[in-house]
């Protein structure tokens, strides 16, 4: 888990038990941000290759 070290302000437990609603909040939006980060990644990493693939084909 990306969030098992982090202590919550609100209740001072370990975020990773979302003992209350910032705990569940903050361990939500961490999941979320994760997620959107792994496809932003991958969409860059496919426009490059078809980028590079196009680039290729022009000019060879
Ligand atoms: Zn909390």
């Amino acid at each position: 888990m990306c969030c098992e070290h982090l202590i919550c302000a609100n209740c001072a437990g370990p975020v990773s038990e979302g003992r209350c609603s910032v705990c569940r909040s903050h361990k939500e939006q961490m999941h979320r941000s994760g997620a959107m980060s792994f496809s932003t990644m991958a969409a860059i990493l496919l426009t490059m290759l078809v980028a590079v693939a196009f680039l290729t084909a022009t000019l060879h």
